[in-house]
């Protein structure tokens, strides 16, 4: 039976009066699930909650008749995470360390240890450099290191947090089929703020802001429901304060030197613009957008 992640309800606010979950419901199935935001979000809280790492205030999470919140011991035997920030011992090797990290997994048997160990190694392609110390790996070898230690002990639901943050355009490109690879037969989180991590992977996403769900489903079918409101514009920089007034400018950006602008609208603003096909990230900033300007509202 294919699994499902089932978020309720789920509300966080720090002591210091920060909402950083703000009533969430979601429902996450088998396969590669994006959830994208801005930095301040509350993705690393959703995370770390689901990771059993932290306390929730009020809401369920449940996988496969596990309650989450509470059954933790159960969650942690089918969790693999990898953390934002994922520390490694610099002077070990990545062996070695893999090996450390199936002992508390409880793999005992150090026959089942070499075994596992090795194959993972070779799964993220780091098994010519298994015997070199993970201080001396790049950015993209340390990031897959983390990936096989999450694959540990096979667990079904795996959680990666800003993953691609500081990788080459190369590393970033093998840590996604590695993913892609992964998520085939188990639910995978990517959490991030780059869009394009998850229109290159994920069959199904949500965006939150402020520690609220702001829209949940399909890349392609979300890409598909703005077409043709899209528009862009070529403007100077000092214009842009009044484009801002006058039209739902979505996002800005330099293209040659130049300020280019989305604006989102049901028809052409006006003769000037030029209609464009849309984006993921379109989708991205005009949900955005509109979440901030209903807040405004309220
Ligand atoms: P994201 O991962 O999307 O960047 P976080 O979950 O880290 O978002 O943070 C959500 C909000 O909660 C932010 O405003 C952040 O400053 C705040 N926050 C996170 N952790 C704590 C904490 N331990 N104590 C107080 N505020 C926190």
């Amino acid at each position: 039976m294919p699994l499902e992640l089932r978020i309720e309800a789920l509300s966080k606010t720090y002591p210091n009066g920060v909402k950083a979950l703000q009533d969430v419901t979601l429902a996450i199935p088998t396969g590669m699930f994006g959830l994208l935001g801005p930095n301040g979000a509350g993705k690393s809280t959703l995370m770390r909650t689901i990771a059993t790492l932290q306390e929730a205030d009020s809401g369920s999470v449940t996988l496969d008749g596990i309650d989450v919140l509470r059954q933790k011991d159960d969650v942690r035997r089918i969790l693999g995470y990898l953390p934002q920030e994922f520390g490694v011992y610099p002077r070990m090797t990545a062996e070695t360390m893999l090996d450390h990290f199936a002992v508390l997994k409880g793999i005992t048997s150090a026959r089942d240890r070499r075994e596992v160990v090795g194959a993972l190694l070779r799964r993220t392609n780091l098994y010519e450099s298994r015997k070199q110390n993970l201080g001396t790996y790049s950015g993209g070898m340390r990031q897959r290191f983390g990936i096989a230690q999450a694959l540990l002990g096979n667990p079904k639901l795996i959680i990666v947090d800003e993953p691609t943050a500081g990788l080459d355009p190369g590393e970033r490109v093998r840590f996604h089929n590695l993913l892609a690879e992964i998520g085939e037969n188990v639910i995978v989180i990517l959490s991030t703020h780059i869009v394009d991590d998850v229109s290159d992977l994920c069959s199904r996403m949500a965006i939150i802001s402020n520690g609220r769900l702001l829209m949940e489903g399909e890349p392609m079918q979300s890409v598909r429901e703005i077409d043709s409101r899209i528009w862009r514009r070529t403007i100077t920089k000092q214009e842009l304060p009044e484009y801002e007034k006058h039209f739902a400018v979505i996002s800005t950006r330099l293209i040659a030197g130049r300020t280019v602008i989305h604006v989102f609208s049901d028809s052409r603003p006006d003769a000037s613009f030029e209609a464009v096909s849309g984006s993921l990230e379109d989708v991205y900033f005009s949900t955005l957008r509109r979440a901030t300007h209903e807040e405004k509202a309220a």
